[in-house]
């Protein structure tokens, strides 16, 4: 449920950014190409940091040092944790 609200308000800023553009005196391809290509940068960019917030809580921490395993290495001690 609160993704689609935050899917909705995207949408309707999106909307709003074409009418803006409008306004200023785009002509109305225009306006949708830079629209879409704003909404698809969004959801790249969320989709991107789920992805990456995703893996931080995955993997964990190094036994040894603590800090933060990425691919399945710690880049402290640069050894695979046991
Ligand atoms: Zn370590």
């Amino acid at each position: 449920m609160a993704f689609q609200k935050r899917e909705l308000l995207l949408v309707v800023g999106v909307i709003l950014i074409t009418i803006g553009l409008l306004g200023v005196g785009l002509p109305l391809i225009y306006s949708v190409i830079i629209s879409v290509g704003i909404y698809a940068a969004i959801k790249l960019y969320v989709a991107k940091s789920k992805k990456s917030i995703a893996k931080k809580v995955g993997e964990g921490l190094c036994a040894l040092c603590g800090s933060k395993v990425e691919n399945g290495v710690c880049p402290n001690c640069d050894s695979k944790p046991e």
